[in-house]
Formats: C-alpha cells, structure tokens, sequence
C-alpha cells in the first residue's frame, strides 16, 4: 500500500490513468476527462475526479443513482433540476436521483470529485420533448445554449 501522490498542479495523481470521459459519439459533451480514484469492488461507492476544460461542458443527462460532488479546482455552473448554480473551489452539489444535470467550465480547468454508486444505471438523455420542456424557462435554455452571460 503506497500514497498516490499529486502531481501537475494537482489535478493529477501518480499511477491513476486519465481517460476520455465517455466514448466519443455517444452523447453530447466537450473537452471533459475522468479518473477513477478508488475503486474497490469491497466498497459500494466509487470515487472519481472529472475535469471540463475552458468553455466545455459534460452531457446533460439523468439517472438513477445520485451524485456527490465537490469542486476541486476553477469555476463553473452546474444545472441541477430547475438551477443553476456558481461553483468554485470546495463547494459541495447534491445531484439527487432522476434530476437533469450538467457541468460547465467558465474560463478556466473546472475540476471534481464525483462519489457514486460501483453499480449503477446507465445515464438517460433527454428527448426532444424533455429537452423542449427544460428549454422553456429561460435561463436554463441560456444555460444550455452556452450562453453563460447574465448568470
Ligand atoms: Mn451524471
């Protein structure tokens, strides 16, 4: 048993691989990557830190389990059911069950913690009626169009 030490400014950590968030194509994202912290079959929980870069965002989806999640790095926005919030450094967000949800970097490395579930259900995204239906209070379809001036 050894430490993992950070290294790169901290967003990375010795022998933790960085991989692509999800498969390219399979759902709407951009510039988003993922490393697996811990991840002991012993323990029902896994730990994972995502990292958006400037100006990017991960897939505005929902599902089953919840997340957990606090930032570790930089600012951004995060959709969570109907709002929108402003996140920096250390702040915590709740992301419950079967909420529509996505991160957004500002203009900087936006990075996480994301605590879930070891077995969990694959992400839903909306439809286009869903999707009509969010877009119909303003401000989430400003959110949602990339449009983070005024928030
Ligand atoms: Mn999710």
């Amino acid at each position: 048993m050894k430490a993992h030490r950070p290294h790169r400014g901290g967003a990375r950590w010795e022998e933790v691989e960085r991989m692509r968030y999800k498969e390219e194509g399979s759902a709407p994202f951009r510039d988003v990557s993922r490393q697996v912290l811990f991840d002991d079959p012993a323990q029902a929980a896994q730990l994972r830190y995502f990292e958006v870069g400037p100006r990017g965002f991960s897939t505005l989806e929902r599902h089953v389990h919840p997340h957990a999640v606090m930032v570790l790095r930089g600012r951004g926005l995060c959709l969570v059911g109907e709002e929108i919030l402003e996140l920096a450094t250390h702040d915590l967000v709740h992301v419950p069950a079967l909420t529509w949800h996505q991160f957004r970097a500002l203009d900087e490395p936006f990075g996480f913690l994301c605590m879930v579930d070891r077995e969990r259900d694959k992400p839903q995204l909306p439809s286009a009626a869903e999707l009509a239906e969010l877009c119909r209070n303003p401000r989430i379809a400003a959110f949602l169009a990339g449009d983070a001036i005024g928030l």
